[in-house]
């Protein structure tokens, strides 16, 4: 098998292999996502009932696909779920009114939140005891920012609001109160956007409390990412195209002025010039990205 050099190691290459290819050292499943992969799998071994996942387990088809050969399927509403069946919940999470809604029709729920995402879901929800109103730094319509809200909007008279980018703050605070407010971050916001928005909550704010949530494991393959961009010439960034962190690796790169491909498998690389081009090649791939993707990749890049 072909070895492949690691940033941080000796770089050392491969006597047979035409091009130098550099892995992120912080790159594939993290924690959460491999916890979830796991607890799925078992349950699906485990259960004499069906098993349904609630919405994509992580963005990834090709695990998608695998645990749909294991028999585990993979749907979009709980309606789809018939009674008496397993749901799993996701490292997203979901509502706690979902949650309920389930168990009412006789399902067993088996929840793969992820422990980080749980994190802010109860830090959101803290700060919604407290009295501040509450601003989760990222996409609205993502299912961990909607998990979130969901959780800490059980808290009555709750103010929170999904920001994205710091130009919508006075059309999305218009009509709440601003005087003290709140701070989480959606797990795979990037940390550049985020002090962005800190910067101009300052602005409008008399009380700023901020929780950085965002998950380590993003943080170190952001930047792992980052550094790995400036030595290479050309950069392979593997995972799902619906995965925010994924997307976000690419676009780190892509400022960086390097040539940058999203990929999800290897097939996507074949007739590339520019990489045919490349001298140096680093490849990093997304939380939710499986090691044997990533070897298949650079398995590929061998043969160039
Ligand atoms: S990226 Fe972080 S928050 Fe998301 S599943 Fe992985 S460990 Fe959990």
């Amino acid at each position: 098998m072909n070895q492949t050099t690691l940033t941080d190691s000796s770089t050392e290459i491969p006597e047979k292999a035409n091009k130098t290819i550099l892995l992120a050292k912080h790159h594939g499943f993290c924690h959460g996502v491999k916890k979830a992969v796991d607890k799925t799998t078992q349950t699906g071994e485990e259960q004499e009932k069906p098993v349904y996942v609630l919405g994509q387990l992580i963005h990834n088809q090709q695990v998608i696909n695998k645990l749909s050969e294991q028999g585990i399927q993979t749907v979009e509403t709980l309606d789809q779920v018939p009674d008496n069946s397993v749901c799993v919940i996701r490292t997203h999470g979901a509502s706690p009114e979902l949650v309920q809604q389930a168990e009412a029709r006789g399902i067993s729920v088996s929840d793969a939140t992820c422990p980080d995402v749980r994190l802010v879901q109860n830090k959101a929800t803290e700060l919604v005891k407290e009295g501040y109103t509450v601003i989760v730094v990222g996409k609205k319509d993502h299912p961990e920012v909607i998990g979130i809200t969901a959780h800490a909007s059980q808290i009555p008279n709750a103010y929170i609001v999904a920001i994205n980018d710091p130009k919508d703050i006075p059309q999305k605070l218009e009509n709440l109160p601003k005087r003290r407010i709140g701070v989480v971050s959606q797990t795979t916001q990037m940390e550049e956007s985020f002090f962005d928005m800190i910067k101009e909550l300052a602005k409008v704010a008399k009380e700023l409390k901020v929780f950085n949530t965002i998950c380590p494991a993003t943080f170190f393959r952001q930047n792992a990412a980052l550094e790995l961009s400036k030595q290479v010439d050309f950069m392979v960034v593997i995972g799902g195209k619906n995965s925010s962190n994924t997307t976000h690796l690419a676009e780190i790169c892509k400022e960086q002025g390097t040539q940058t491909v999203h990929i999800e498998t290897y097939q996507e690389l074949e007739g590339n010039q520019e990489l045919l081009a490349a001298q140096t090649i680093g490849v990093t791939a997304g939380a939710s990205t499986p090691e044997w993707l990533v070897q298949e990749v650079t398995d590929y890049l061998h043969t160039l």
